[in-house]
């Protein structure tokens, strides 16, 4: 297993078979699953530095560096999913098939969330990617088998929510990772591993200034960040990142989903998850509203990946939208990483705290 100090392990696939490798949570795992294949979410370890142009996404760019390493960190994946979410993950997929002898299959999310025809163009999407699944291996799902696979990950992600006031933010960002990385088999484990990490975590200290965190995606190694906040007192109370509550599909329909489980899928993944490249940005919008105000929080800390230009927008939107201080972090700016982020964290939270 990897290591990711001062964490604990993260998925690796040198204790899977060949993986089938995505980074966008636009990509149901239970559909890879089903198609008897190893789901494997990527998130990059570290912000990549050496190589980057000014005007590239870090986790963009690690992404693609990542899954053009050679030797390759990720073994030999039998298939790669990358999203057309924005235009840094589409330059990300060109170079990745450009370079990397495994498929790469970018899968079209259409920004546009509200229209049939959206809906029906992703809908469409993961039928294509059944038949490129099936194409690199891959086999047909079996009647009723989607639809149970689908039960069993809407049972594990009860327990992780149910578990996340326990955990803290490090801990939940590693167990969401975990579970987009468990195939069919792997899932009675995860709930074993979610009971070892609130025993070994214990009742998160009572107290502490209560902070939503909101913003794209984080790299492993920058997670520091979030060990920052809870080391200066203060409590992810909402994450609302990449690596949060916020893009997790909405609940099952168990009873629906025994009719139509892709219809089911679309509505749970692409009908459901707030993002920042989905226009109209109203469902963001409502559900920060929501869930900002419900939260309890004292503060909002935007965490933001340099040249995002989508999460760039939202540096003067979140102060619209809540009555909050809103700290503005940008990861992968400079070498020194997360110490100058770090710092203003702590700050911020004294400020919070007189
Ligand atoms: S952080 Fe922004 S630019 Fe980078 S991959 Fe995510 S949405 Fe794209």
């Amino acid at each position: 297993m990897n290591i990711d100090a001062p964490g604990r392990a993260w998925p690796s696939v040198n204790d899977m078979g060949q993986p089938v490798v995505y980074v966008s949570p636009f990509v149901p795992p239970e559909w890879i699953a089903a198609h008897g294949m190893q789901p494997r979410r990527l998130v990059p370890r570290a912000p990549a530095m050496r190589g980057m142009r000014e005007g590239q996404c870090p986790f963009a760019w690690q992404a693609a560096a990542s899954l053009t390493a050679t030797p390759q960190p990720l073994g030999n994946p039998a298939a790669i999913i990358l999203t057309s979410t924005c235009d840094q993950m589409r330059r990300a997929a060109e170079i990745v098939q450009a370079r990397t002898p495994s498929p790469v299959f970018l899968m079209n999310v259409p920004a546009t969330w509200r229209s049939d025809s959206a809906r029906g163009l992703y809908a469409d999407e993961l039928a294509r990617l059944g038949l490129f699944l099936q194409h690199c291996g891959g086999r047909q799902p079996g009647q009723g088998e989607l639809a149970a696979l689908m039960l069993a990950y809407e049972r594990a992600r009860i327990a992780l929510k149910a578990a996340q006031p326990m955990l803290s933010a490090r801990e939940f960002a590693r167990l969401l990772c975990e579970l987009g990385s468990c195939d069919a088999g792997q899932l009675d484990g995860f709930q074993r591993a979610i009971s070892d990490a609130c025993g070994q975590q214990g009742q998160r200290a009572a107290g502490g200034i209560d902070l939503a965190i909101v913003g794209g995606p984080i790299a492993q190694g920058e997670l520091a960040i979030l060990d920052a906040i809870e080391l200066a007192g203060g409590k992810v109370v909402l994450n609302a990142c990449e690596s949060g509550q916020r893009c997790l599909p909405a609940p099952l329909d168990a009873q629906a989903a025994s009719a139509d489980p892709l219809a089911q899928l679309r509505r749970m993944y692409f009908d459901s998850i707030p993002d920042a490249f989905r226009r109209p940005d109203s469902l963001l919008e409502n559900y920060l509203r929501t869930h900002l105000a419900g939260s309890g929080a004292r503060g909002v800390v935007l965490i933001r990946q340099v040249w995002c230009d989508l999460w760039h927008a939202w540096t003067q939107r979140l102060g619209g939208l809540c009555p909050l201080p809103v700290l503005d972090v940008v990861l992968g700016d400079s070498p020194e990483g997360t110490t100058s982020a770090t710092n203003r964290i702590q700050s911020f939270i004294e400020i919070l705290r007189r």
